[in-house]
């Protein structure tokens, strides 16, 4: 076996590590972190440490790790047929199974699945499926996006503009001018301090509204929006919202994609977050827990009424020019049919709802009366702990601190993994949704203990 000095070497010289501080970790500023092994919601690294992972890697191991079930279809589909390609019509038991139930999991108005593999891709596939509907009904100018600042959508070309994040338009010369960003729907970081939720929501429509007048409402395709806004800080939307924008959408016929990457299969204590807060959805996109990320797969789960213009266009225009070698990989179908199953038989949506609640109050009994801790805030098992300098004053702290970064590594040195958010002092937790109330518990204890330490 590989010494892990060896291996970090390699790792140092060879791998080009996504989401990462390049020369930093060229230089060994930052050192590799080698991962083992994994059961429930622990893992194991190549030093011997066992962490309790609460985010779920990138909130995507929904049943948690080590499942066989999950581990024996995808073996089972690699022996019997590894790979075949579901162009013109072809697929295989588990792709059709898949979809179907999907289909029976998803909202009353969803019709069809198109399959990628990333989150990513979903979104570039939904985009082209919005131009390409629009074109279909004669309306060529209706093609631009409208996002949220501090949304995520991925970081491809087209979804990298969607996502509303410093980080990812800095110097990649994005967002391109289709996307247009609108306000976030950020309670605790609403600037009228005096606005109730219900007043937010409002003023976030109102905001809507006004850019879709501005920019001409014939020129608006869509609308991208997660029904809880994840990287960009886990914020639940106030009271309301969903409401007030699909009032503004459907005024000026814009299209809705509920970007359910993170809340698809569970993560809220519902199976999607479309049912969770009645958001009516065009497509919904969809990843990580379809297959608790045993295999990379992802869906675009496209309504009825929007599946009826893609057949109509096909009759006018020919098969649809859109398609990808590995769309409906069958050991990634297979992956996903086996966590379905699980997630059924495990209970594991309702889990994720009352062990949810449980420990967002262990949370909040923990750091929520700490002098800089400004928020805590969260939905089902999707959980934060906002970082203030000034929790009266309301100041935030200097990003340049890293705060949010100190405190999560304040937490990994007690074997709990926690996200520090790439925009503001946030600790992310997202474990997986078979958390129990005890390991819930440990989180809460290990947080008020670094948030101690590094607040000092
Ligand atoms: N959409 C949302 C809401 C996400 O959170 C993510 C990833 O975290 C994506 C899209 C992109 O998914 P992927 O990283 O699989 O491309």
């Amino acid at each position: 076996m590989l010494t892990n000095d060896q291996l970090s070497k390699w790792d140092r010289e060879n791998f080009f590590h996504p989401s990462t501080h390049l020369a930093q970790f060229a230089r060994g500023d930052l050192s590799s972190r080698i991962i083992t092994g994994g059961s429930g919601v622990y893992i194991t690294d190549r030093d011997g440490n066992k962490l309790l992972d609460s985010f779920a890697g990138l909130y995507c191991v929904n049943v948690g790790y080590g499942r066989t079930e999950i581990a024996d279809a995808i073996a089972e589909q690699a022996k019997e047929l590894a790979y075949y390609h579901s162009y013109v019509g072809h697929g295989t038991e588990a792709s059709i199974t898949l979809a179907k139930m999907i289909i029976d999991r998803a909202p009353e108005n969803m019709s069809k699945v198109y399959f990628g593999l990333s989150g990513s891709d979903a979104n570039e596939t939904n985009i082209k499926l919005v131009w390409y509907y629009n074109n279909v009904l004669g309306r060529p100018k209706k093609k631009k996006i409208i996002s949220r600042w501090r949304g995520y959508h991925g970081s491809g070309l087209m979804t990298g503009s969607l996502t509303g994040l410093e980080l990812f338009h800095k110097k990649f010369d994005l967002p391109f001018d289709q996307v247009i960003h609108t306000e976030a729907p950020y309670y605790f970081r609403r600037e009228d301090r005096s606005m109730s939720e219900e007043d937010f929501s409002a003023h976030c429509a109102e905001k809507l509204e006004e850019m879709i007048l501005a920019e001409g409402p014939d020129t608006i395709a869509a609308f991208i929006g997660e029904p809880v806004l994840g990287t960009g800080g886990l914020v639940p939307p106030p009271a309301g919202y969903w409401a007030a924008i699909q009032t503004v959408l459907k005024k000026y016929d814009i299209l809705l994609i509920a970007d359910e990457v993170v809340t698809g299969f569970g993560r809220l204590g519902s199976m999607f977050g479309s049912d969770h807060y009645g958001i009516e959805a065009d497509i919904i996109t969809s990843a990580k827990g379809l297959t608790s990320a045993y295999a990379p797969l992802s869906a675009s789960i496209v309504s009825k009424k929007v599946w009826k213009v893609l057949e109509q266009g096909t009759d006018e225009y020919g098969a649809i020019g859109h398609g990808w070698t590995y769309s409906a990989h069958p050991i990634c179908a297979a992956a996903g049919v086996a966590n379905l199953n699980l997630i059924d038989s495990l209970g594991i949506v309702e889990n994720a709802k009352t062990v949810g609640a449980h420990f967002k109050k262990v949370m909040t009994e923990a750091v929520g009366s700490h002098k800089n801790v400004g928020d805590v805030r969260g939905e089902g098992l999707m959980l934060a702990v906002e970082l203030v300098k000034d929790r009266d004053a309301g100041v935030f702290y200097d990003p340049a601190l890293t705060m949010g970064a100190k405190v999560a590594a304040a937490l990994l040195k007690r074997g709990v993994i926690a996200r520090a958010m790439p925009q503001g002092d946030i600790l992310g937790f997202a474990p997986p949704l078979c958390l129990t109330t005890d390991e819930a518990d440990i989180v809460a204890t290990a947080t008020k203990e670094a948030v101690a330490e590094v607040c000092a």
